[in-house]
């Protein structure tokens, strides 16, 4: 009766959806910064893959670099929550700046079994997306070890001179990584995986719950900035559910002229994209006409890191 077509159009929003603990842990990292030193406080990237988080961190004194030759040394610097290559560390050293690492733990993991598995004479096979930042730092650890396989395609490129190891992107879609690995076993059937999955349990949980949303719904709204690698991951789990997604990054971005013939929306955000967005998205949607909404919860999350010692309150 839910997909009745009658009556008001209903939300059904994905739980959980937004914000994840790694995300929560590295805003309040760059806030703390500001509240602790005052502006400015420089971050090397987004802090998090969301234009509503960069704009408003900058408004408060944030100021967001590329690399951190644009940093005046000894100044305060975080580090984003998509981590980084040794080699940044060092050059923060050299150029005396007061870092602050706001890189997600689960990030942080898979940086150690990049460093395990290469101590261990394997070749690293790290399944990603070429270019993400995330990606950028793992590949750093131990580079002459660590090998990026994007598709299947690509494992048979692999030098087969060395045991091998492979890890995994914390934000990709478990049925694309899935089939990587598979191929990677294929080759090499001794491969060794990670000791835990790397895709993290906010990126699973996130996609489990659009799923269920993309079985009743008509289409799927994904609140997200374009450069994360989560939110596009949700669209692309609802579309291989047969169900149209859109990415938007706000309430501006309603795809209007889809919106006329669905009964059922889906809404979900990406674990960078603030609750606030979403609301406000929802808000427009009402604004559209009558609507009545429900939640589709798969698991409830009460996972939290603990923040670096540097802006810890004693
Ligand atoms: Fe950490 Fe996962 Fe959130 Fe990335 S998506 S910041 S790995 S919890």
């Amino acid at each position: 009766e839910w997909a009745d077509a009658a009556g008001p159009r209903r939300l059904l929003l994905a739980a959980p959806r937004s914000f994840c603990a790694g995300v929560e842990r590295a805003i309040e990292i760059v806030e703390r910064a500001l509240d602790l030193h005052g502006p400015p406080v420089y971050v090397r990237k987004q802090i998090v893959h969301n234009s509503h988080v960069v704009d408003d961190l900058s408004g408060r004194g944030a100021v967001f670099v590329d690399e951190l030759d644009e940093v005046p040394s000894g100044a305060v610097t975080v580090f984003s929550a998509h981590g980084v290559a040794p080699a940044v560390r060092e050059e923060a050293g050299r150029r005396d700046l007061r870092v602050i690492d706001a890189t997600c733990p689960l990030v942080s993991k898979v940086h150690a079994e990049a460093r395990r598995f290469a101590a261990q004479g394997h070749l690293v096979a790290l399944i990603g997306h070429a270019g993400h930042e995330e990606v950028e730092g793992t590949l750093g650890e131990v580079p002459s070890s660590t090998f990026l396989v994007e598709s299947p395609e690509d494992v048979a490129a692999l030098p087969a001179d060395r045991p091998v190891a492979y890890l995994t992107q914390t934000t990709l879609a478990a049925d694309e990584a899935g089939e990587v690995a598979e191929a990677i076993t294929g080759r090499f059937p001794d491969a060794v995986g990670p000791h835990t999955d790397d895709i993290c349990y906010a990126t699973t949980n996130r996609q489990e719950a659009v799923t269920g949303v993309a079985r009743d719904a008509d289409l799927v709204l994904v609140v997200g900035s374009a450069n994360s690698s989560n939110s596009r991951r949700l669209v692309e789990v609802a579309e291989s559910r047969g169900t149209p997604a859109v990415l938007i990054d706000g309430p501006a971005d309603i795809p209007l002229g889809r919106i006329t013939g669905a009964r059922v929306i889906g809404l979900t955000a990406g674990a960078s994209a603030p609750p606030a967005v979403l609301d406000a998205v929802v808000d427009a949607l009402r604004g559209l006409g009558p609507v009545e909404t429900k939640e589709h919860t798969v698991t409830v999350e009460t996972t939290e890191f603990t923040l670096p010692k540097e802006v810890r309150t004693p």
